[in-house]
């Protein structure tokens, strides 16, 4: 976001005035960034086989899925649902990685019959896969090398107490499975938490697999998965993209020679990729002063954008209609009817009722974990792309919300 002869703009498109033609709140997202983040990852890497599996539980829109396809990624699918918008999005089977977590071996089966490649996250789904598939289809094994990157500790998922993924130490109770089955090992992978603030503690995973993958000699690929930081809020530690590329290049292609073989390297960014391309623009409703602050009351909350409130997360706030206005001291909070505060004690230009104000990075992790909560609907959502806003997903209506009701006479 801009602030261009005192307009807010988003890769040159006004803000305000699409909030005005399409409504609020708004879910407004730009390609451009989109592939200026990619690009950034591909550079980094260009010493290295590098593919890109863009974690599609960031942002599913199809117009999305679209794009990151035509800039060449494949994508990381969680469950059977996210692979067939894949599909449909025009991805092949064979880009898109399964990785799901605790499901059924009914929903490995689908995956297999999609030709998905299937990352497998327990003993008891490899022994049930060995036992289906051994000799016929390969498959990715998820380690947890319990070693957690950093930063929230909500969104760690490499720690002892994690669900994700084989622990390292059970490498051993893998091989048994793997060779009394016949199972074709094509794939190991990591996904240690959401935060690499420190290079180095992510090189130290990669020993970890690197050590493991010795004991795999079908290897074709190892997949560090994320962890990609972006900057929240100005002076927020973020993942140092070139210089991961250049240390990981370096120990990646020496343990090649050493496998014997050269393997693909593949990440899985999702927030990486579009966190920063994204913006909710939200109308503030209400001005209400209390003993304790200046509430701002927006036509949104948690159903929407539900970070703050789940994670902890912050997510910076500007106040687009009022960019010179003088600033002031607010809590901005939403409609919802539960405490879903997006943000205490923030700065804002000088708020009244009828602004509209942006919250940013709400490209990841925004619309796809929204909900119906309060039978609120869910905002629209508006692409920009070579110069023009395009509606990607309407405005929620009643229909929405009574589609799947059954209308019992009762
Ligand atoms: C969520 C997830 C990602 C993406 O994480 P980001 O922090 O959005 O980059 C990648 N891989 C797996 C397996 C995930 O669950």
């Amino acid at each position: 976001m801009e602030l261009l002869n005192g307009r807010y703009t988003l890769d040159g498109m006004d803000l305000l005035n699409l909030a005005s033609e399409f409504g609020s709140p708004l879910y407004v997202y730009d390609t451009a960034t989109i592939e200026r983040q990619y690009r950034r990852v591909e550079k980094a890497f260009q010493g290295v086989n590098l593919k890109l599996k863009y974690a599609c539980k960031a942002n599913s829109n199809q117009a999305i899925l679209k794009f990151l396809n035509k800039l060449g990624a494949g994508l990381d699918a969680v469950s059977i649902e996210e692979a067939e918008l894949g599909l449909k999005a025009g991805f092949s089977a064979s880009e898109i990685l399964f990785t799901p977590n605790g499901v059924s071996f009914e929903e490995i089966k689908k995956g297999v019959e999609l030709g998905l490649v299937i990352n497998i996250d327990n003993i008891s789904i490899l022994e049930q896969f060995g036992n289906e598939y051994g000799g016929t289809v390969p498959c990715c094994i998820r380690l947890n090398p319990h070693i957690a990157a950093g930063g929230n500790q909500h969104i760690q998922t490499g720690h002892i107490d994690s669900k994700f993924g084989i622990s390292v130490h059970q490498v051993r109770h893998i091989e048994r499975v793997v060779k009394s089955c016949s199972i074709r090992v094509e794939g190991l992978h990591i996904h240690t938490g959401s935060e690499i603030l420190d290079s180095s503690v992510f090189l130290r995973a990669a020993e970890l697999m690197f050590d493991a993958a010795q004991q795999f000699p079908d290897l074709k690929f190892i997949d560090f998965g994320s962890g990609f930081k972006v900057a929240y809020k100005e002076g927020d530690v973020t993942t140092d993209i070139e210089e991961l590329g250049n240390e990981l290049t370096e120990r990646f292609n020496s343990f090649c020679k050493q496998y014997g073989r050269e393997l693909e390297l593949w990440f899985e960014p999702g927030k990486f990729l579009v966190s920063e391309a994204g913006v909710l623009l939200v109308h503030v409703n209400i001005i209400k002063q209390t003993m304790a602050t200046v509430f701002v009351g927006v036509d949104s909350g948690q159903n929407h954008l539900i970070r703050p409130m789940f994670y902890d997360a912050y997510h910076e706030i500007v106040n687009i209609t009022n960019p010179t206005g003088k600033q002031r001291i607010y809590t901005v909070v939403g409609y919802i009817c539960e405490t879903d505060t997006f943000g205490w004690d923030r700065k804002l230009n000088e708020v009244r009722e009828g602004d509209v104000l942006a919250i940013k990075n709400a490209g990841a992790y925004g619309f796809s974990m929204s909900n119906n909560y309060n039978s609120r609907l869910r905002p629209a959502e508006v692409l920009i792309h070579d110069g023009r806003a395009l509606l990607i997903r309407k405005r929620e209506s009643l229909e929405d919300l009574l589609r799947n009701q059954v209308n019992i006479d009762i």
